[in-house]
């Protein structure tokens, strides 16, 4: 199976910001890839890189086994994080300005836009504003569909069907690589990415990424004391519920960090998806 998307050794710097520091990243046909990591850590940039809008110092980026440029995008769908609408135009202007520009005709999966379709899109919520860019991104049946950052600002009724349309889209075959904030969507991904200051942290499933990182619970006595002695001990905690949470360390430094406090219930479990990534990139 052909990789649709195959980035080598990307470098980027804008002046002295090295945005990009070496990144290779594949995307392959009916796979959703999770692109995370804080803000300025690349993301956008990679993408950026990805479509041919800008070009990087160095490396190598394919996409369907050409080099970014327009016959490409016209097999991408890409839902940028300003979401590329003419606010002033309608939904309907929108959908067929995106297909003069693909050459396609207007899709008919658009049935829940079709009461807004006469409205400028400026004048629509935000969540109905991104249903539209998708609808747009979508409308030309793309072999990749590139989202950056595709659900911000959605509730979280929004967000589930607009993840429904990105499963869909996958399961008909496209590939999809889709940056994200929300770790919790990362669960729907088929594979991760992270990135940190332009280099990879950690890549593959949820599964393989949290791997052995745990967290150590701490219910019971005075939290504040507790995070104190914590803290003093060289780990790293956060308050969590009525108790606290240690990434980082295995159980016996946070028994020894608390010494001989009473009425402490103490576990270690497995760490979140969030704690395996601050670990990662303090580690
Ligand atoms: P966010 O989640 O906030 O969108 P990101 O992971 O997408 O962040 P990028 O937007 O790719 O990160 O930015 C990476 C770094 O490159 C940041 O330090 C950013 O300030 C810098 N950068 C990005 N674009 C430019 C530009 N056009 N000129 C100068 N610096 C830039």
């Amino acid at each position: 199976m052909s990789n649709l998307a195959i980035i080598d050794g990307l470098h980027k710097s804008f002046g002295d910001v090295a945005a990009l520091r070496g990144v290779d990243l594949e995307v392959g046909p009916g796979e959703i890839v999770g692109l995370l990591g804080a803000n300025g850590a690349g993301k956008t940039t990679l993408i950026r890189c990805l479509l041919g809008l800008i070009l990087p110092d160095s490396g190598r980026v394919s996409v369907m086994g050409l080099a970014p440029g327009r016959d490409v995008l016209r097999r991408v769908g890409y839902v940028p994080q300003g979401l590329g609408l003419y606010t002033d135009l309608t939904v309907s202007e929108n959908l067929e300005f995106q297909s003069g520009v693909y050459g396609v005709a207007e899709p008919d999966s658009i049935s829940s836009l079709l009461p807004v379709m006469d409205q400028a899109v400026g004048r629509l919520s935000h969540g109905i504003q991104r249903r539209v860019a998708f609808a747009a991104a979508l409308s030309h049946q793309p072999e990749l569909l590139v989202l950056d950052e595709p659900t911000s600002g959605v509730g979280v009724l929004g967000r589930a069907g607009l993840w429904e349309t990105i499963r869909d889209a996958s399961a008909g075959g496209a590939g999809v690589l889709v940056t994200t904030h929300h770790l919790e969507e990362a669960e729907q991904c088929d594979r991760l990415v992270m990135l940190a200051d332009g280099v990879v942290v950690a890549e593959g499933t949820l599964v393989e990424i949290i791997g052995p990182r745990t967290a150590v619970t701490v219910a019971g006595g005075d939290q504040a004391r507790n995070m104190d002695l914590i803290t003093e001990a060289g780990l790293v905690g956060s308050f969590a519920g009525t108790g606290l949470r240690v990434v980082g360390a295995g159980i016996d430094r946070v028994v020894a960090a608390l010494g001989n406090e009473a009425g402490l219930t103490i576990h270690e479990q497995p760490a979140t998806l969030e704690e395996a990534f601050v670990d990662l990139v303090t580690a």
